[in-house]
């Protein structure tokens, strides 16, 4: 492993001044993903900025009733937190979906949505990978692909973005903020993350050196009755082969208000647009979710081995979105 610096950092603008400073140092969260990383070098900084001494874990609801998350709130705090747990279950049920409690216990808000893709070829440096070392190719596509991307992939690269958390925040149009050498900005999560294209290595839309600093979700009343639905290949301590984030407002039988957002299918969670205009103002019904659900996974372009992955979302979706209207019913 390449030897490197570490500083402790307890201000936010000194935080991004060191990074302007140093191009090959990278800011530390819990270190989950990104310690990983460089034991396996795929990651090589010469500087880590350790954020968790900034001030930025606290979890509040603003007076227009929106909630701001601080980057460096632990996986675990925001889990816990009551008024996630009220106003958006199914955020906090998708964090505790997602990996174990020591894990969640030091893992950071940022780091959870900076993290990079589980594709075994991005991680083994011995394979070439678009991603890694751009031009390079992509062995996934006729390769061991299973667990990769059915949406809006590219021929360059189809590896999935494997943050649970990312999912839940995805269906309730979080927004990023960030600071910058150059000054303070907010991103949609819609605009987070960029389409593959054929630059896989491009990420985030976060101009270089940013450092998240908080997520916050407009208030939405429908998240008060929302789910977060999680399938995986071992029952704990592992990431999703789909998941789905719901969350549903019925009047009279009728979808007054929906959200959707796919996980594990897509370079980016996957926010299931075509599916939510296909409900709103329809019945309430199993039948209308598997028909939202198929015009959903119409783009859908699974490869040779994942396509089992287009009948598991429209399972996840229709079981997911009956549960809720039935909660509504009662
Ligand atoms: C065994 C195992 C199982 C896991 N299972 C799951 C799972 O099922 N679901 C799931 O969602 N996740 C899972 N994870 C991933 C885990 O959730 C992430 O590793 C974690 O959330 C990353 O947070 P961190 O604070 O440790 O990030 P770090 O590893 O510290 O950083 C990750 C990246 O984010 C950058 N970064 C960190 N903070 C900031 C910031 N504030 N601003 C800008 N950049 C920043 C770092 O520079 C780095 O590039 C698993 C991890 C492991 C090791
Ligand atoms: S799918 Fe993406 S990350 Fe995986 S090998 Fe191909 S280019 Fe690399």
């Amino acid at each position: 492993m390449k030897e490197f610096g570490y500083h402790r950092s307890t201000d936010v603008q000194d935080a991004v001044a060191l990074l302007a400073d140093e191009p090959e140092a990278h800011f530390l969260g819990g270190g989950t993903n990104l310690v990983d990383l460089m034991k396996a070098g795929v990651e090589t900084p010469g500087l880590l900025v350790d954020v968790r001494n900034l001030p930025l874990r606290g979890i509040e609801v603003r007076a227009d009733g929106a909630l701001t998350i601080g980057a460096t709130a632990t996986n675990s705090d925001l889990a816990a937190h009551p008024e996630v747990r009220r106003r958006y279950p199914a955020l906090s049920q998708a964090v505790l979906a997602g990996a174990s409690g020591q894990l969640r216990n030091v893992a950071t808000v940022g780091g959870n949505l900076l993290q990079r893709t589980r594709c075994g070829y991005f991680t083994d440096t011995s394979y070439p990978c678009n991603k890694r070392v751009p031009g390079s190719g992509c062995p996934a596509i006729t390769g061991e692909h299973h667990n990769h991307a059915i949406l809006g992939a590219s021929e360059h690269c189809v590896a999935t973005n494997p943050s649970d958390l990312g999912v839940a925040l995805a269906a309730f149009d979080a927004v990023v903020s960030y600071e910058a050498i150059d000054g303070p900005g907010e991103l949609p999560l819609a605009d987070f993350y960029p389409a593959v294209g054929d630059t896989p290595h491009v990420e985030t839309a976060l101009p270089a050196g940013a450092l998240i600093t908080a997520v916050t979700l407009p208030a939405a009343p429908v998240a008060a009755r929302s789910r977060y639905r999680k399938v995986r290949e071992r029952a704990s301590y592992a990431f999703a082969t789909g998941s789905v984030a719901a969350a549903l407002d019925v009047d009279g039988g009728v979808v007054r208000d929906v959200r959707i957002a796919f996980g594990a299918v897509a370079s980016r969670p996957w926010r299931a647009h075509a599916a939510e205009r296909s409900l709103t103002g329809a019945p309430a019904t199993a039948e209308a979710f598997a028909a939202a659900a198929d015009a959903e996974l119409a783009a859908a372009k699974p490869l040779p081995h994942n396509g089992y992955k287009v009948r598991l979302m429209r399972n996840l979706m229709v079981s997911v979105l009956t549960e809720l209207a039935e909660e509504a019913a009662r």
